[in-house]
C-alpha cells in the first residue's frame, strides 16, 4: 500500500496505474472500523485499484461540534487499510485541499431540511465540497458509501446526477456490533453505561419496521413507538426521529416504496445516528 499526501503525486500514480476494471474509491474520516473495511472489501471485489482517503474534513463540522476531538489514529488506520487491501491511501493536507476555495462555493438546497441536514446547518455543503474535490482528484469509477449515513448517500447521489459526475455511487449496508449497535468511530466516546444502553437504537428501528409491515396507521404512530422505546431504554437525548421516503427524503403520504426511519441520539460525548430502510408495497398498507 502506498501512502500519498500530495495531490500532484497522487495524480501521477493514478495515471500510471489505471487498469481495465477501474478505480474504486472509499472516502473516510479515519479511525477505521469494520464498517469502513466492508466498503473496502466491496471495492476490492469490483475494482483493480482501491483508493481510500482519510481526512477529517473541517468544513462539514459546525461551531461547537466535535472536529477537534474527532478520534484519530493514523498508525492503526494504515495497518487496517493495508490489511483490508487498499492500494493507495490518500491523506490530503488542509493547506493544499482548501488552498483554492475562495470564489465558488457549493450549497445543497434539497434533502437537507430534514434529519442531520436540519440539525447541522452547512454540514452537507461541507460534505459535497470535500467529495467534489476528492472525486476530481481521484477520478474514481465507483465510490463506496455506507447506508449508515443514508442522508449523505442521498445527497451525494443527487450531486453526482445533477452535475454528471462520471462515477457510480455504490450503497453498502450498515455493519453492526453483535448486539446491533451500528459501528461508528464515535462509539469510543460512549461511557460503559451508554454503550450498554445504545443497542436500543437499533431495537427501536426493528420495532418500527415490524409496525410498518403490520400496518401502522401513520408515520406519527411509528415515530412515537420509536421515541417511547428509546426513552425507556437509554439516558441519551433524542435529537430527531423521522419517517421519510428514501432517497427522496420527503414526508410519507402512503406506505409505498422505500421508507427510511432515521434517528439521532445525543449522549454525553457522542451523537449517534442510525436508520432502517424498509421496502413497502402500496397494496399492503396506507398511512
Ligand atoms: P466516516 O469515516 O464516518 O466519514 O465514514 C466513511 C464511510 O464509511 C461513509 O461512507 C460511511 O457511511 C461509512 N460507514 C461508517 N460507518 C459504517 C458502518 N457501520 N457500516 C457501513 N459503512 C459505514
Amino acid at each position: 500500500m502506498r501512502c500519498i499526501e500530495n495531490i500532484r503525486e497522487l495524480t501521477e500514480v493514478l495515471k500510471n496505474n489505471k487498469k481495465s476494471s477501474g478505480i474504486g474509491f472509499v472516502p473516510t474520516m479515519g479511525y477505521l472500523h469494520e464498517g469502513h473495511l466492508s466498503l473496502v472489501k466491496k471495492a476490492r471485489e469490483e475494482n483493480d485499484l482501491v483508493v481510500m482517503s482519510i481526512y477529517v474534513n473541517p468544513t462539514q463540522f459546525g461551531p461547537g461540534e466535535d472536529f477537534d476531538r474527532y478520534p484519530r489514529d493514523l498508525k492503526r488506520d494504515r495497518a487496517l487499510a493495508e490489511e483490508a487491501g487498499v492500494d493507495i491511501l490518500f491523506l490530503p493536507r488542509t493547506e493544499e485541499i482548501y488552498a483554492g476555495t475562495t470564489s465558488v462555493t457549493l450549497h445543497v438546497t434539497e434533502g437537507v431540511d430534514v434529519m442531520c441536514g436540519k440539525r447541522r446547518p452547512g454540514h452537507f455543503d461541507g460534505v459535497v465540497t470535500i467529495l467534489t474535490k476528492l472525486f476530481h482528484i481521484v477520478q474514481p469509477d465507483s465510490v463506496y458509501m455506507g447506508l449508515k449515513d443514508a442522508q449523505q448517500v442521498a445527497v451525494v447521489e443527487r450531486l453526482v446526477n445533477d452535475y454528471f459526475f462520471p462515477v457510480t455511487i455504490v450503497r453498502v449496508p450498515t455493519m453492526r456490533e453483535s448486539d446491533g449497535l451500528a459501528k461508528s468511530s464515535r462509539n469510543v466516546y460512549l461511557s460503559p453505561k451508554e454503550r450498554e444502553e445504545a443497542p436500543v437504537l437499533q431495537h427501536s428501528l426493528q420495532l418500527a419496521r415490524k409496525a410498518i409491515q403490520e400496518g401502522a396507521d401513520s408515520s406519527e404512530e411509528v415515530m412515537l413507538l420509536v421515541r417511547e422505546t428509546i426513552e425507556s431504554g437509554t439516558s441519551g437525548i433524542i435529537d430527531y426521529i423521522e419517517v421519510l421516503s428514501y432517497p427522496g427524503l420527503c414526508p410519507v403520504e402512503e406506505w409505498d416504496g422505500e421508507i427510511i426511519v432515521a434517528l439521532a441520539v445525543q449522549y454525553e460525548r457522542a451523537r449517534l445516528i442510525d436508520n432502517m430502510i424498509i421496502t413497502v408495497s402500496k397494496e399492503d398498507k396506507h398511512v
